[in-house]
């Protein structure tokens, strides 16, 4: 081993597997080079659970800034948040608004990315919600911003915003998606359904082009009926698509949660869409997108009652599914595997020999403890730097 190496060992080791057992995992520059059974003496034992760093799919955003809206040093600091909850790697979340405002929003994401790494979470690729959504599904999103699905913005996009740009999420039904959903695929962006009110069929034959990933599954499209099952009954039962859920409790019941994971083990991945109003004190406040009301414990909402995206943390998603059945493996999985495999990556989100050594050290009530980024512990004494 080389002489810089840290070992950690834990009784519960979270393996690419899902399987919770003792091992121990050794750690030379910024990459995991071993996973043993047996601990040397000289390993780091860490009471609890040492897991992959989370992954979150979809985050707008915190404590006041907009991720698509925003300077690369607010950028920043919204990633600096993350590794509280046990998030390593991040997508930022643009959703539908002018396209010029897109382009510039992939600008500082670019700029963030070139910095050197911080004390906060990987920003890993953007995940572009809209502007291709059905009107009558668009939740939050500003229906003035939403547009008919066009290929050459994707084509734009890929050529202007390159390997940043990861995941689009667009409604299957509307005119020209099926060529959008093929141009994605075709130019290696993972192709999300949601903001939809699709038949199963339509689905289908989304996930038969090569849609792979459900957004936020239950929240914005037609709900499971036995009649017209919809998007979700499709993405309940067909293995090729992923689902992500908020599993703040609010957007979706515990029992859909459960439903979610009893249906498709390994196919859930946990996600935020937290929002700029995350984090924030409770009160009205005017975001860049519109009026937010906070409510304590509640996810911010529109003036009128629409849930606009959420305040939720990812390690509060993982205890919110094991409060409601969840096995603590598959919860954990859901909030870093998972979401990496839908990204095509296997360097992040597992803990394995060549994977970033971006790991998180949980206690027995599943609250972070520490957290490593590329084998650097983040959050001295448990705490936000700053
Ligand atoms: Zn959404």
């Amino acid at each position: 081993m080389p002489v810089d190496t840290l070992t950690l060992t834990a009784d519960r080791v979270l393996r690419p597997d899902g399987s919770l057992r003792p091992g121990a995992v050794s750690v030379a520059g910024g990459q995991i080079i071993a996973l043993a059974e047996e601990a040397p003496a000289d390993a780091v034992y860490l009471p609890g659970i040492l897991a992959p760093g989370f992954v979150d799919l979809q985050l707008n955003g915190g404590i006041g800034i907009d991720l698509g809206a925003t300077d690369v040093n607010s950028f920043q600091r919204v990633l600096a948040r993350q590794p509280a909850a046990g998030v390593t790697s991040v997508l930022a979340t643009f959703v539908s608004c002018p396209i010029e405002r897109l382009f510039a929003a992939f600008d500082v994401a670019r700029q963030v990315t070139s910095r050197p790494a911080d004390v906060g979470a990987r920003l890993v690729g953007v995940h572009v919600e809209g502007p291709f959504l059905a009107p009558a599904w668009r939740g939050a999103h500003e229906p003035s911003f939403l547009r008919a699905p066009d290929r050459r913005l994707i084509a734009d996009l890929v050529e202007g915003c390159g390997d940043l740009f990861a995941i689009m999420t667009l409604a299957p039904e509307l005119p020209a998606a099926d060529e959008c959903i093929s141009a994605l695929v075709d130019a290696g962006v993972v192709a999300a359904i949601g903001h939809s009110g699709a038949d199963a069929a339509t689905a289908e034959h989304a996930a038969d082009l090569g849609a792979r990933l459900v957004t936020h599954l239950f929240n914005a499209q037609i709900g499971l009926h036995h009649r017209r099952p919809g998007i979700v009954g499709q993405a309940l039962t067909d293995p090729r698509l992923t689902v992500s859920i908020i599993a703040d409790l609010e957007h979706v019941a515990p029992v859909a949660v459960r439903l979610a994971f009893r249906c498709k083990p390994g196919g859930v991945a946990l996600i935020t869409d937290a929002v700029a109003a995350a984090g924030l004190a409770p009160g009205r406040h005017t975001m860049p997108d519109g009026e937010v009301v906070v409510v304590e414990g509640e996810p911010p909402r529109r003036p009128d009652g629409t849930l606009a995206g959420s305040g939720l943390s990812l390690d509060q998603a993982v205890r919110n599914a094991v409060a409601v059945g969840v096995p603590v493996a598959d919860a954990l999985l859901a909030a870093s595997t998972v979401p990496a495999t839908v990204l095509g990556r296997t360097d992040i989100g597992q803990i394995a020999p060549g994977a970033h050594a971006d790991l998180v050290w949980l206690d027995a009530d599943l609250r972070p403890i520490q957290v490593w980024i590329a084998g650097t512990l983040i959050l001295p004494n448990g705490r936000l730097p700053y």
